[in-house]
């Protein structure tokens, strides 16, 4: 950490500052320039409270050179991770297809959609009981009935099961029906929920928020990992922005900046992101082209009686086409379906 002082920050003050710093533990590089001293912090950073040295009156700037998260972190761990959800493996060598309908609305809906997915190559069925709804006249979900259809589709056809929790109420019902967990877009900083889903072992996909930064996302993940799972995976599924052309704008240089700063596996939702249906194909395989870790894609046996995100949904042969098309970009990356 570099600690930037006020111009003409008279000497003592700066031995005072530097001896606060090393009673800690902590050893300081001082460089005096004609105006501004800078000094270096050198030693394990996690003793000091940023927030006072940059309340210190002496004190212009604090730069934090390493990042607050660890466990997440790449350059404590600089191996790719990845971990098995049922039958399936989310990470290196592979790319994973979550796929379903965004809200669970019936046994039949769920049926259908999930045997159709999975013939054509899906490897998690995916499917909303707690729906977080803008409008709150809006869906909300079939919560603990649908998560029992989940239990019985994943059975029936043999494939694993993620499901969005929006509170610790349906944290608990999940856990007993589903093989990993969501934590959706709107939750990304709910800390005591991120606890909690920390504590319970299942996997869990962490979707970014809807105006969050990538440091303060994989500070998200870190509160699960900090928790006793670190069988995470982050999912953009698009951020906020003035456009308003699509639903959200997929921010797909965030695969390769967290690439960089995480070991964490990345999954691309082109279907929340674009708000579109006609884009989930390509966007698909441009997720698949930058070595992404999988996506998440919402689909529908029928659109136009969806109870929500009908107009982004593909239809059951619409997915099974993108499934296909993806396969030669895959090679180019050397990962598997
Ligand atoms: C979802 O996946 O169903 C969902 C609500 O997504 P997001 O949290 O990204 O909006
Ligand atoms: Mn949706």
């Amino acid at each position: 950490m570099i600690l930037v002082l006020k111009p003409q920050t008279p000497a003592e003050e700066i031995e005072k500052l530097s001896k606060r710093i090393e009673s800690k533990g902590l050893s300081t590089n001082i460089s005096r320039g004609a105006e501004t001293t800078v000094v270096g912090i050198i030693g394990d950073k996690t003793v000091l409270d940023i927030d006072q040295l940059k309340a210190n009156p002496v004190v212009e700037k604090v730069i934090p050179v390493t990042e607050s998260y660890k466990l997440a972190n790449r350059k404590f761990h600089p191996k790719d991770s990845g971990f098995s959800v049922g039958n399936s493996w989310i990470g290196p060598g592979s790319f994973t297809i979550m796929a379903g309908p965004c809200a669970i609305e019936s046994h039949d809906q769920l049926f259908t959609i999930a045997e159709s997915v999975k013939k054509a190559g899906a490897t998690l069925l995916r499917g909303g009981a707690y729906k977080p709804r803008t409008s709150p006249y809006s869906f909300q979900g079939l919560e603990e009935e649908g998560l029992i259809i989940m239990k019985e589709a994943g059975a029936a056809f043999d494939i694993p099961t993620i499901c969005e929790v929006t509170s610790r109420h349906a944290l608990e019902a999940a856990v007993k029906y589903v093989d990993m967990l969501q934590i959706g877009a709107r939750n990304m900083q709910n800390f005591e929920l991120l606890k909690e889903v920390g504590k319970c072992g299942l996997p869990v996909m962490l979707k970014r928020g809807l105006a969050a930064t990538i440091d303060e996302w994989l500070n998200a993940a870190e509160y699960i990992c900090a928790n006793g799972n670190e069988k995470v995976c982050l999912c953009e599924r698009g951020i906020r922005t003035y456009e308003t052309a699509t639903r959200n704008t997929l921010d797909i240089s965030a695969v390769l900046v967290l690439k960089e700063k995480t070991h964490l596996p990345v999954i691309v939702d082109p279907s929340h992101a674009t708000g579109v249906r006609s884009f989930i194909k390509p966007l698909t395989k441009a997720a698949a082209a930058i070595d992404a870790d999988g996506v998440m894609i919402e689909v529908h046996n029928n659109p136009e009686a969806a109870l929500s995100d009908g107009p982004q949904s593909l239809t059951l042969p619409q997915f099974e086409e993108c499934v296909q098309e993806v396969g030669p970009y895959l090679e180019l990356v050397n990962r598997k379906i």
